[in-house]
């Protein structure tokens, strides 16, 4: 008797309902293949919302975890540990930046990056008490804290949460005039996506990051690149804001610094930005622990080697073309950078969750999003013929 109807019944039985999960149990993993309590094996092409970017348990990271494992694994950062140093110092230089502050979980480092970026604007900019304002995108996705909620466009993530932060102007992504008509005296920063995700990976005009670049320099303000899911090789580049040689004043990371082992999120800037943060006006009890320090270490270690990125790039063309050929035999647009994919169904055919439902029918993982959308994330480790095998199995299920 198969174990995953039970399966799926016990895990929604006890939880609260805030996910709509395919009805498939996990139970292993290794590089870009799943395994189900059945045996069943599924190629990954999700990658954990992109914290798999080096697949599932990659051997180095695995290595470096259970290592900390067995000496260390917590001080807060109340002491100082011997992983920190290492970790903050390989960060800063992958990024370009003087300093990194590390947290854990996406959202908290946005929330971080807002935080900086008001105080920036208070003490540095001059900006008058109470007054500090960030411009940000529709079609966002930051998080679930009330903060970021506040200023998402998306009424699923926000009804019902208020009452919301105020201190957040939405413009349109891609809009250059409307984010110089939002821009006065009090902003402080503009926060965006390179490359919008959950939005179903909508890469923004060429010469718009450039542009806001610009404005920002022009107008005094911090340029923060949430790179939380676009960063760490996704794109084919360590940042997704190099493809048009755009560098922000504050980068946002999480998801794949944690190797898909623990959660590590961080902030990175030059102390002109993160240097306003003084003793206890900021922090986190597990922010920059040492198992955390020691795994994110690797990654960025694995990052530094630049093969990754070029896997990314060069595979992530081979994903292109295959999905290109999929237009008008069910898919209606195609947006690829990287491994990194959204394709949009033809509505009349189906949804785009029924189309994840098929492909988890024919062994592939996928998730979709915005009703006819899904995105493909694979891991980083995926070869030239399981991107064949996905596409091969996404043209089957358009097939019908
Ligand atoms: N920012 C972006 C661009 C994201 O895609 C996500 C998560 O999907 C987050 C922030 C939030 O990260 P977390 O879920 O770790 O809080």
């Amino acid at each position: 008797m198969l174990r995953t109807p039970g399966a799926v019944r016990d895990a929604e039985r006890h939880t609260a309902h805030n996910y709509h999960p395919l009805p498939v149990v996990i139970s292993s993993a290794e590089g870009a293949w799943l395994t189900d309590v059945d045996g069943r094996r599924y190629l990954d092409c999700l990658a954990g919302y992109s914290a798999l970017n080096f697949g599932h348990r990659h051997p180095k990271l695995i290595e470096a975890a259970h290592a900390q494992l067995d000496k260390l694994t917590l001080t807060s950062r109340a002491f100082i540990h011997d992983q920190f140093a290492d970790f903050c110092k390989e960060l800063a230089e992958l990024c370009g930046k003087d300093l990194v502050l590390p947290m854990n979980t996406g959202a908290e480092a946005v929330e971080t990056g807002i935080k900086v970026a008001r105080k920036w604007g208070y003490q540095v900019k001059g900006v008058a008490p109470g007054q500090a304002n960030i411009v940000v995108m529709e079609g966002n996705f930051h998080g679930r804290t009330t903060t970021i909620v506040s200023f998402s466009t998306d009424e699923d993530a926000r009804a019902d949460f208020g009452p919301y932060t105020p201190g957040f102007t939405v413009v349109p992504y891609g809009d250059l005039d409307a984010l110089t008509a939002a821009i006065d005296e009090n902003t402080v920063a503009v926060l965006l996506e390179p490359i919008q995700g959950e939005q179903g990976v909508v890469l923004p005009p060429e010469g718009y990051l450039p542009a806001v670049r610009r404005v920002c320099t022009e107008n005094n303000v911090l340029f923060i690149a949430d790179e939380i899911q676009s960063g760490l090789g996704r794109t084919g580049h360590t940042f997704a804001c190099e493809h048009e040689g755009v560098v922000p004043d504050m980068y946002l990371l999480g998801k794949a610094l944690g190797g898909g082992i623990v959660p590590v999120s961080a902030v990175a800037a030059n102390a002109d930005v993160l240097g306003v943060l003084k003793p206890g006006q900021h922090g986190s009890t597990f922010g920059g622990n040492p198992l955390a320090c020691a795994v994110a270490t690797e990654v960025v270690r694995l990052l530094a080697t630049g093969e990754f990125q070029r896997r990314s790039a060069e595979l992530g063309e081979r994903l292109r073309a295959g999905l290109e050929g999929l237009l008008g035999k069910g898919l209606v647009a195609v947006r690829v950078r990287g491994l990194w994919a959204g394709v949009d169904l033809d509505p009349a055919l189906m949804t785009g969750r029924q189309a994840c439902e098929r492909l988890m029918e024919r062994g592939v993982l996928a998730k979709d999003t915005h009703g006819s959308t899904i995105r493909l994330a694979p891991p980083l480790v995926i070869t030239e013929e399981e991107i064949d095998h996905a596409v091969a199995q996404l043209a089957a299920v358009l097939a019908g």
